[in-house]
Parts: C-alpha cells; structure tokens; sequence
C-alpha cells in the first residue's frame, strides 16, 4: 500500500479513494521540513521538502493526514461561503441603493441577480464592497452624488456576487482574469475607472483638509 493510500484510507474509512488522484513530489528547493497540499477538485498534489523522505513511515502519514484535512476544510468552508447567502436575511436594503442595484442587474444581468442587502459606508479608501457571509454590498457615500460610477461600483460588487470566488488550486482569488473581462464590459469602463481614481483622490484631499482644521 502506498504512503498516500494508507494515511487517507485512515482518515476517511467511508470514502472511495479510486475518486480521489493523488501525487507526492519531495521538492529539494524547500525549506527543511516545510510541506503543502494544492487540491483542486479531487485532485490532491503535495509537495513536500526533501527532509521528510527520511522521516519514518508512520509520521509522514501523519503529515499527509493533516494536509489533507486542512484540505477538506478548506474546501468545506469555501462551499458553506459560497452557499450561506441563501439563508442571509435581507434586511437592510437603502432604497437609493436600490435604485442602482436594479438599473445594474437589468442592463447587465437581464435582472437574474438576487437582491443582497445593499448599504452605505463612510470609508473614502474603499469605494465598494461585498461580503458573502452576510450578502451584503455595501457602497462608499463618496459616491452618492455620481450616479454612473456609483453603478459601476454596484456592477463590480455584484459580479463578486455572482462569480463567487475561484478556490482551485487551494488559494482564493476574487479578481480572475474572468472576473477583469467582465468588469471590462461595462458601458465606458475605462472611463469610469478614471473617474474612481479621480474620486478617490479628492476624498483623500478633504479628508486630509478635515483632520487638518480638527486638529487645531
Ligand atoms: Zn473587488
């Protein structure tokens, strides 16, 4: 029996290892002792520093055995994130907010994106954001009087609404190259970048002059 197939069978007596691929490299450029695991659907490859190949048998397979539960869980709590909107209640939703939220999902998502909690902060630095425990997006007030860089925001939190995130490869990334195509399809997205950054900076500025006058 292999190394691999001992220390899963272990571990998960109920599962079927024939569905699982598996692939061990010791990687000489590693740093003594240091080892990972990249999964991507059912596809497990650990790479482990050349040291552990001299390590007895038994306590290799507890190394593997922890890889791959920090795996599995990792892979558990990216679904149960991916998921849990379903069941977030919808309780704040600012009705200006609103407004934007549904002239976006109609030119964009022909209206198929599910309403999420939609609200306002005062942070300058981040214009938008969305988080998916609590499904919500909520919209920087800098941007209250602009109305189509406000949708543009609203258009980039509610791709990450509709994208999820990318967990292949054991690592999260928000801003796929997928993701950057979409964002591009925007009416005039250059232009609204612009406009964002040129937003972002006066906001810097007042906030600089607010602190300014406070302090004296
Ligand atoms: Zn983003």
């Amino acid at each position: 029996m292999s190394i691999i197939s001992d220390a899963f069978e272990d571990l998960f007596p109920e599962k079927n290892i024939g569905d699982f691929n598996f692939n061990i490299k010791y990687n000489g450029k590693f740093k003594p002792y240091n080892a990972n695991v990249k999964y991507t659907r059912n596809s497990f490859a650990f790479n482990l520093s050349k040291k552990w190949e001299r390590v007895s048998r038994e306590i290799q397979i507890g190394l593997l055995q922890e890889l791959l539960l920090k795996a599995f869980n990792i892979d558990l709590y990216n679904n149960f994130m991916k998921k849990i909107h379903i069941a977030a209640p919808k309780t704040r939703i600012d009705s200006f907010l609103e407004e934007s939220f549904d002239r976006v999902n109609e030119k964009y998502f022909i209206g198929m994106v599910e309403k999420p909690n939609l609200v306002w902060h005062s942070s300058i630095r981040r214009l938008g954001s969305y988080e998916y425990g609590s499904d919500t997006i909520s919209i920087s007030r800098t941007l209250e009087k602009d109305e189509p860089a406000m949708d543009y925001v609203m258009y980039h939190e509610m791709l990450h609404k509709k994208l999820k995130f990318d967990s292949s490869n054991g690592s999260c990334r928000h801003h796929t190259k997928a993701f950057r195509e979409l964002e591009r399809k925007f009416e005039n997205s250059n232009e609204m970048e612009e406009r964002l950054k040129s937003i972002a900076r006066q906001g810097m500025r007042k906030r600089f002059l607010f602190s300014y006058s406070g302090g004296l």
